[in-house]
């Protein structure tokens, strides 16, 4: 696989990594030289298109194959990384990553999180959204082999990461409420 990584991503003349066989999965990002914590190592590129856009070209064929390249950018955009996609589609899941992402002003990035040595995979955490619908083929689907001691067994997010979102959506929606009745109340004297 021609390795055309970092070009853009690393001032730095040696590129980060180069994509070789993975024991783990497929293809996999190795370290070239050493990357220094918190170095900006890539950015995820590739079509940008909507959610009903990607389920659409993905939704079956996810069935027997969940190494389709998309990042799920916002609740409104998707990344399409076989579409225009760099070295970085490859960088695989870990529960114990050396890397992460960051979305800056709609733009992906994968950071450093630890230095890391000449030979190195690079991970980064995929933590799948989950909407709690997830099925018991869909949770054997996503389980994790990154072999960590700390691996949660899933390449989604902790199901505790759902249940933190679901209660704030009830503590926002709980103030809206309130913000509503107060509104009411308010308007009640003066309409007498
Ligand atoms: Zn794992």
């Amino acid at each position: 696989m021609p390795s055309v990584t970092s070009r853009r991503a690393t001032p730095s003349p040696v590129p980060a990594f180069e994509i070789r066989r993975s024991a783990i999965a497929g293809a996999g990002a190795y370290a070239l030289r050493l990357i220094k914590k918190g170095e900006k190592i890539i950015e995820y590129v590739g079509e940008r298109v909507s959610h009903p856009v990607a389920d659409a070209r993905y939704d079956d064929a996810a069935e027997h194959d969940h190494h389709t390249f998309l990042f799920a950018v916002s609740s409104r955009t998707v990344i399409d990384a076989t579409v225009g996609g760099n070295d970085s589609r490859f960088i695989n899941h870990s529960c114990e990553p050396n890397c992460e992402t960051e979305i800056e002003k709609g733009r992906v990035f994968v950071f450093a999180l630890r230095d890391i040595k000449v030979g190195e995979e690079l991970a980064y955490d995929y933590a799948y959204e989950r909407d709690g619908t997830e099925t018991e083929k869909e949770e054997r689907y996503y389980k994790c082999l990154c072999g960590s001691p700390m691996c949660r067994g899933t390449i989604m997010e902790p199901k505790s990461e759902l249940l933190k979102r679901q209660r704030a959506k009830q503590r926002a929606l709980a103030k809206k409420r309130k913000a509503v009745k107060k509104k009411t109340k308010a308007k009640k004297p003066s309409k007498r």
